[in-house]
């Protein structure tokens, strides 16, 4: 097929796409370049990752076949809609990677919503199209309540009553409309509706309303409207003005779609210019386990003061993912991974984390940060030079990548390990510290726990003494019978001298349920209320910045600035977005080295 990525995931969609290239349904046969997409969020939160799905399905159908996909705000319901959601929406799209027309880059001083289309700049459109419907009898005000208007709707199996009202003359509907448009009339008090079928099996197609009177700001329109488009009526519009060919929204949809069909017809019908028809494609929701994907839940917690805002660290929302440390590329090959189906589904969030660990394995620069230490003096240090004396280690920045190069880490008599990387009469299989065993510091020396130095029950430091013949972590020579001495376990470590006190934040999925709420109906029952954890006092060697030789080789450059590590040993770790508090830096954990959920679920 005529496609300019093919490396992009095929799926049910292309494959109707490609049939219609081929026949030139949208324009010239052969023609990819005709596909139009866009993504359409509501300005009300912030995007999460299933709206990354969305995103990854429209705007990468353009890229696959060289067409365009725009983003546009629907709207539409000034209650709930602010500027600053809108803000956050527009970097959360080009933080995914993804282009619109007219996108122009902030950081070169362009406007951030340059070419960013909005609903409500079509409500003047929207509303001359109204009225034609009604000029034609296919549409009607209805001075019922919203009560009444429910009341008779009628059941799956019993069709509804009609308004009595729905025969009332054009022209009074006309002048109707204008009232509530210019908020001449109460809220509530009349709605506009479509004439359709109040017998129809299909619920969405019983009079729908169109237009509902609300007297409320618009965070763009100001007070000029009284009245706002619904869903239905505005979403084929929308589409119809932009000439979107593909309108590709989640299953819920599917029954909506003979009203999508059934407006643009009407207003189609014995019209001498007819307007745009895009096609809607339904397609499965995202759905990971563990976390949740509405805004509304997703507010609440923001509101209620359980997290500390939309963009907290454990939050499943796109700008909480990012501060995280989660990387646009891993969440792309996620949303690309779990596929584009018509079958609804609970997607595991382990493979989410997963591309992470994929992707920063590859891309993130080593370097070591003892998070709970515990001080280790090495006895001995003084017997083979001044006591006082730091040996500079050579540690490799990415095993993946020999091109990153090496760093200069920091070795001397008082170290920090681990806490837990000691442990009392520990057994046979134990190969990390305890009194009489031997060690190897990744890129330091070999040492044997000597002592362990107690206060009130609590281990202060660990008497330790080193091997000068294993500079590096390298095995000593051979003794004079030719045996060489091995050990088991290697441990990271920080020398006292020029560690980097540090605050390290271990986020963990933020409820404990696969289904959060599906046990008591209450999804805030199952929060995990150790879903963030703050150390402090962690220690971290002193050349922990990406070097130019890292950058060289790419490893540590990423597209969105933000720096990622991995600590040895302890996993994925970013640069929070505040920096540092009072100069000491904050990390939060991406993720650890390994999925410790699926292993402690199989126990
Ligand atoms: P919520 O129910 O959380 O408010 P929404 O669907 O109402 O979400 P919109 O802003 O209207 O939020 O969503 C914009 C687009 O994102 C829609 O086309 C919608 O179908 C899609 N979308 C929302 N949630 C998901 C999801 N979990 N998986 C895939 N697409 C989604
Ligand atoms: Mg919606």
């Amino acid at each position: 097929m005529d496609s300019q990525h093919d490396d992009t995931p095929r799926h049910f969609i292309t494959e109707i796409i490609d049939g219609e290239i081929a026949s030139g349904r949208w324009g010239d046969p052969g023609d990819a370049s005709v596909v139009r997409t866009r993504f359409p969020p509501e300005p009300n939160g912030f995007l999460h990752v299933g709206h990354a799905k969305a995103i990854c399905v429209s705007f990468g159908l353009a890229e696959r076949y060289g067409g365009a996909c725009n983003l546009r705000f629907d709207d539409t319901n000034p209650e709930k809609e602010e500027d600053a959601y809108v803000r956050a929406i527009i970097e959360d799209v080009r933080w995914l990677g993804f282009a619109w027309p007219g996108m122009a880059d902030p950081s070169a001083g362009g406007d951030p919503a340059a070419g960013v289309l909005f609903a409500s700049d079509y409500f003047g459109r929207m509303y001359e199209l109204a009225r034609g419907l009604v000029e034609k009898g296919l549409a009607y005000v209805d001075e019922q309540s919203p009560e009444e208007i429910r009341a008779q709707r009628g059941t799956l199996k019993g069709p509804g009553t009609g308004s009595p009202f729905r025969d009332r003359p054009a022209s009074e509907s006309l002048a109707l409309l204008e009232k509530m448009k210019s908020g001449g009339v109460e809220d509530g008090s009349m709605v506009l509706r479509a004439k359709i079928d109040m017998a129809s099996p299909n619920m969405n197609l019983r009079d729908p309303v169109m237009y509902r009177v609300v007297r409320a700001a618009h965070h763009r329109t100001g007070s000029e409207w009284s009245i706002y488009p619904m869903y239905d009526w505005a979403h084929g519009l929308e589409d119809s003005i932009e000439g979107i060919t593909h309108s590709l929204c989640t299953l819920e949809f599917e029954h909506h779609r003979p009203l999508y069909d059934w407006f643009i017809e009407a207003i189609n019908r014995d019209n001498p210019e007819p307007i745009h028809h895009s096609r809607q494609i339904e397609f499965a929701r995202l759905n990971p386990s563990y976390i949740i994907t509405s805004k509304r839940k997703l507010k609440q917690l923001v509101d209620g003061g359980v997290v500390d805002g939309w963009d907290d660290p454990r939050m499943p929302t796109l700008s909480g993912l990012r501060r995280r440390g989660f990387t646009p590329e891993a969440i792309r090959g996620f949303c690309d991974g779990v596929g584009v189906t018509k079958f609804n589904a609970v997607h595991d969030i382990g493979l989410l984390e997963n591309a992470a660990r994929n992707d920063l394995n590859r891309r993130a620069p080593r370097r070591m940060c003892v998070l709970d230490p515990v001080r280790v003096v090495i006895e001995n240090w003084g017997e083979h030079g001044e006591a006082d004396r730091v040996e500079m280690m050579t540690g490799i920045n990415n095993p993946e990548d020999e091109a990153a190069g090496t760093r200069e880490i920091p070795f001397g008599g008082v170290l920090y390990v681990e806490r837990d990387d000691y442990m009392d009469d520990a057994p046979k299989k134990w190969f990390r510290l305890t009194e009489g065993r031997e060690v190897r510091l990744r890129y330091g020396y070999w040492i044997t726990c000597r002592e362990a130095v107690k206060e009130n029950g609590e281990l202060v430091e660990l008497r330790c003494t080193y091997d000068p013949l294993t500079r590096g972590g390298d095995s000593p020579p051979a003794d004079a019978e030719g045996r060489v001495r091995k050990v088991k376990g290697t441990l990271h470590w920080v020398a006292k001298a020029g560690a980097v006190g540090c605050r390290v934040r271990l986020i963990d999925r933020l409820f404990t349920a696969e289904r959060p709420g599906k046990r008591t109906d209450e999804f805030m029952d199952d929060l995990n209320p150790e879903a963030m954890r703050l150390l402090e006092g962690c220690r971290l060697e002193p050349n922990w910045r990406t070097t130019g030789g890292e950058r060289d080789a790419g490893t540590g450059v990423w597209s969105d600035g933000i720096e990622r590590f991995q600590f040895e040993r302890q996993g994925y770790f970013c640069v929070d977005a505040c920096g540092a508090v009072d100069g000491v830096p904050v990390f939060n954990r991406t993720v650890p080295l390994r999925d410790s959920w699926s292993k402690s679920k199989g126990k």
